[in-house]
């Protein structure tokens, strides 16, 4: 297949070329040929194959050459006079041009001499037949792997005081499949030269500084936003890209002109047609994931490295002549870029219409250059400009997007602290509200247990709650062993109050004997309540019957003493009390000894009112 291909390839090329003929040394006028300050070589030289004409012969009559057309590549020489080792071309020749009126056109005159990637030595033979050694690059040999190749851009200064002479390039056994002058071949004052120089450097500078500051400008956003893992791969293909754009330009093996660099940064090239095509499947990618795109790449990436392997230690005569393989390579890969935009746009994935109006091109142009590279005659390479075009926009797309990630996030945090300060003012009201509503709660509350504990008409415990206390008083002291009196006190002839002054007075008596009773010197924890009526209730806790006695009898003294206030200080109210201890009655519940103090104040009432009878469990009257 590889044969097949190059065959066709000399075929064509030779047709194109025309017949190949012995004659003599070519003769260019510079002064008629001179057009805009420049001469063009291109067109007729005298070549020989496999020999380098000795310089003294040059200027013979009897010299007899062959004539090409330049620029082209010397494969297109045919292969009869290629010397075959192990299968690798090698052969070695001779340029010639007679050039004549040199001084009429140029004061200083110089060739720029580019893309030549093999050992040359070029010198003049003047008419004179002077000899003068113009300039080189490597050492030229007769076997390709004895040549020592350096550079393959070079200015060589002609001869300015010569009127005319005899160009001749020495060109070494050649390594490369495309050997030979194939590149434009023009002669113009040094100046120009050095002009043309500094404005393709100053052009080349700007796309590395281009390339540089995507690198750069990629790196930093990454390494401020991790998760964007495709600004990572963006400098990595930038940075692949300035690589090869720097290989590419000529310029670093001119300015780094060491035999011993040479190899090296041509494999390098060579790997660098690979490697922009994974690095941009590695990106896109990343946007539109494959299901084992991570895998896949892995094997690319293991794959990249054998190739790198294999082209560090194969002889570089072996690499150039597989440059067909690197540049299928880079056509898989590119394929797979495009298969991989396309079907996004099947998926109607975000993004992959404007990657498919950005790549196309750089497809198209991928085809331009290795068309280019094939042709001898079209050196129009575009596809290095086309991706720093490329790359430079993606990084603009990829860095308005971190831009705007970063508003976003900002703003967000911004509006979040906004939002939390709203909610916490919210819920302080909300708070405040709700303490409010549950100290109003807890006041109802107050107020509905008062309502539900006390008596409305005297303030004092319900006969409800009075059940209860009593019921617990009466446990409390059994625990603690304990004494417990209970007094029950009914006023005397309270009908007649009510009849005499009406029931309101009769209710505002009862109001006075309440107060009467809170005011007076009871202990906190004595418990007064409203029993019924005008029956009120009082428990002594802890109180012997005694004690009791003492405390009920001062107390129905001091209430017989005390008028009623208000309207009426003419009501002196008496009661009459009875008084039963749990522990001397013997009470086996509340119920029964609330039933003794019933009977004891029976006794005061029928002992004549206005007095205190305590409950005695031996006296007549009890009942057990
Ligand atoms: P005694 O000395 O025997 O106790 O005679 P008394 O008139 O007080 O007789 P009793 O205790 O049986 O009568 C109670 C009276 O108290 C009956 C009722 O008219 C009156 N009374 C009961 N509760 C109230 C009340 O809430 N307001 C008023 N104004 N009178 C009440
Ligand atoms: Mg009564
Ligand atoms: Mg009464």
């Amino acid at each position: 297949m590889k044969r097949l291909i190059r065959r066709s390839a000399i075929l064509v090329l030779s047709a194109l070329t025309g017949p190949l003929f012995a004659a003599s040394v070519p003769t260019l006028d510079a002064q008629t040929a001179l057009n805009k300050g420049e001469v063009s070589l291109s067109g007729t030289w005298g070549f020989t194959w496999g020999r380098w004409i000795p310089l003294d012969t040059i200027q013979s009559s009897e010299l007899s050459v062959e004539h090409v057309e330049l620029p082209n590549f010397l494969l297109n020489l045919g292969s009869s006079q290629t010397q075959k080792t192990d299968n690798i071309v090698q052969g070695y020749g001779t340029y010639v041009l007679q050039i004549d009126n040199l001084r009429e056109a140029f004061e200083h005159p110089t060739l720029f001499v580019r893309y030549v990637q093999d050992a040359w030595q070029a010198w003049w033979v003047d008419s004179s037949g002077e000899i003068s050694l113009l300039g080189q690059s490597g050492q030229i040999a007769k076997r390709a792997d004895e040549q020592a190749f350096r550079n393959n851009t070079a200015i060589i200064h002609l001869p300015g005081k010569s009127q005319s002479g005899t160009l001749v390039i020495y060109l070494s056994a050649y390594h490369t499949s495309y050997a030979g002058l194939y590149g434009e071949l023009t002669i113009r004052e040094q100046e120009t030269t050095l002009r043309g120089l500094l404005t393709d450097l100053t052009v080349r500078t700007f796309l590395i500084a281009v390339g540089i500051y995507v690198t750069i400008q990629n790196l930093v956003f990454y390494v401020r936003r991790p998760q964007e893992k495709t600004l990572l791969l963006l400098a990595l293909f930038a940075a692949v890209i300035l690589v090869r754009a720097a290989l590419a330009s000529g310029y670093v093996d001119y300015f780094i002109a060491q035999p011993r660099w040479a190899t090296t940064f041509f494999k390098a090239e060579y790997l660098l047609v690979v490697w922009p095509g994974i690095a941009a499947l590695h990106f896109l990618l990343a946007f539109f994931p494959v299901r084992g795109s991570r895998q896949f790449m892995l094997g690319v990436y293991l794959f990249f490295g054998a190739l790198i392997l294999v082209t560090s230690f194969a002889p570089l005569s072996q690499v150039t002549l597989n440059l067909w393989a690197y540049q299928i390579g880079l056509l898989v890969f590119t394929a797979l870029c495009m298969i991989t935009v396309v079907r996004g746009l099947v998926l109607r994935l975000p993004d992959a219409r404007h990657f498919l109006f950005s790549i196309t091109p750089l497809v198209l142009a991928v085809f331009n250059d290795l068309i280019a590279g094939q042709m001898a005659s079209y050196n129009f390479f575009i596809v290095e400009y086309g991706l720093f075009l490329f790359l430079f926009v993606q990084t603009q797309i990829q860095s308005t997007r971190f831009v705007d990630a970063l508003k976003t996030s900002e703003h967000l945090s911004a509006h979040l602290v906004e939002e939390v300060a709203l909610k916490t003012r919210q819920l302080r009201l909300h708070n405040e509200r709700l303490t409010e509503q549950a100290v109003d709660l807890s006041h109802q509350n107050d107020e509905i247990k008062l309502i539900a504990e006390t008596d409305h008409l005297t303030g004092l415990l319900n006969r409800q709650t009075l059940d209860k206390l009593s019921e617990l008083q009466f446990q409390l002291a059994i625990g603690y062993r304990q004494p417990l009196a209970l007094v029950i006190m009914d006023l005397d002839h309270f009908k007649a109050i009510n009849d005499t002054h009406g029931h309101l007075v009769g209710d505002e008596c009862l109001i006075f004997v309440a107060s009467f009773l809170r005011g007076y010197k009871l202990r906190k924890r004595d418990i007064i309540a409203r029993f019924g009526g005008e029956e009120l209730v009082i428990l002594l806790a802890d109180t012997n019957l005694a004690m009791a006695t003492k405390i009920t009898q001062d107390l129905c003294d001091s209430l017989a003493k005390t008028p009623v206030t208000g309207d009426h200080p003419d009501i002196i109210l008496t009661a009459s009390f009875g008084i039963a201890e749990r522990i001397s009655s013997r009470a086996q519940s509340v119920h029964q000894l609330i039933g003794f103090a019933d009977q004891a104040l029976y006794q005061a009432k029928r002992h004549g009112r206005n007095r205190v009878e305590a409950y005695d469990p031996s006296g007549p009257e009890a009942e057990v």
